[in-house]
């Protein structure tokens, strides 16, 4: 198999050749037909998550054909098409797997950062953290369900019983999330990098009801604001812009730092929250909830070999939607 494996943080991924990963007991191996390229592979790459496997093959939204079932696995047949998220394994037993909230496992393996990834040929995943994905379809369409959508969806989710939404950061997620949305009959307000004009444009394009630097007021209270963004800034800006009540979700795994703002920003019962990881349970809800809507799905493709070149187009901000790696 080829894989391109990243050795060292800082430091541009590489192109190995390895023998072909035999499947473990409970384990899928999986030719992969695409893989999204998202912002915390970045945020691994660049050393800002600081406890990666290394070497490390990233990659955490795989859409793949199963090759080889390891001993024990039932419920998947070779040929198969299947989708392998970010959580890729939990221990089952601590606390938070005992009471359905298994992203916050205290054992947890998540895949392209502490179990190899999908930016390669073959990938081998534990079959009950993979899910059945539809036949049909473009492979690159579908692989940034698997972390924008999901993250995303829990990120909605999170935010309650919302009718007018903002979202900062109008990268892959948001993409995705913003048409949920606004099929599910709420406005969307998008807050775009102070100055990014495609960006503002593309959330138009998509149905957003207006589009605005994100340092600009916003053109109406919100119910609820969604973070994408890694930056900390954005934090009060958002609360200052939504209505008593109402709720800010992080949904990045990492921020800069949020800088100091006053207790008036907060106050009126407002609540900040983040959110972690994905269950199963979200997955299973998403995936089986996104063919029923017409999204728009924006992959930009790359050749595997031009992974480093993706991550980069991603950190500078020079691609609208999803960047997706084909092998
Ligand atoms: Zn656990
Ligand atoms: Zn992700």
């Amino acid at each position: 198999m080829k894989a391109m494996v990243l050795r060292r943080p800082n430091t541009p991924l590489v192109m190995e050749e390895r023998p072909l990963p035999a499947p473990g007991e409970g384990e899928l191996r999986l030719r992969v037909e695409a893989c999204g390229v998202c912002r915390t592979d970045l945020h691994v790459v660049d050393g800002e998550l600081t406890q990666p496997k290394l070497p490390i093959i990233p990659g955490h939204e795989i859409v793949g054909r199963v090759e080889a079932l390891g001993p024990g696995v039932s419920g998947f047949t070779p040929g198969q098409r299947v989708g392998v998220p970010w959580l890729g394994h939990t221990c089952g037993h601590c606390p938070y797997c005992a009471s359905a909230r298994e992203n916050l496992c205290d054992d947890p393996l998540f895949t392209g950062y502490t179990r190899d990834g999908g930016y390669a040929t073959h990938a081998v995943a534990d079959a009950s953290y993979s899910f059945a994905l539809p036949d049909e379809g473009d492979p690159a369409t579908l692989a940034p369900l698997l972390c924008a959508g999901l993250i995303g969806w829990r990120t909605l989710k999170m935010a309650g019983a919302a009718s007018v939404i903002g979202i900062y950061g109008f990268g892959a997620a948001a993409h995705i999330i913003a048409q949920v949305a606004i099929q599910q009959g709420k406005r969307v307000h998008a807050f775009v990098r102070p100055g990014d004009a495609p960006a503002a444009e593309f959330a138009r394009s998509l149905g957003a009801a207006s589009a605005q630097d994100s340092d600009a007021p916003a053109p109406e209270k919100l119910d609820a604001a969604l973070i994408f963004a890694p930056v900390g800034a954005l934090v009060p800006r958002a609360l200052a812009a939504t209505r008593k009540g109402g709720a800010v979700v992080c949904g990045g795994i990492h921020m800069s730092d949020i800088p100091a703002f006053p207790y008036a920003l907060l106050w009126e019962e407002r609540r900040l929250l983040s959110v972690a990881n994905l269950t199963r349970e979200d997955a299973r809800e998403f995936l089986s909830l996104a063919p029923t809507l017409a999204l728009e799905m924006h992959a930009v493709r790359y050749p595997l070999a031009q992974a480093n070149e993706a991550l980069n187009d991603l950190r500078d901000g020079r691609l609208q939607g999803a960047a997706v790696l084909i092998p």
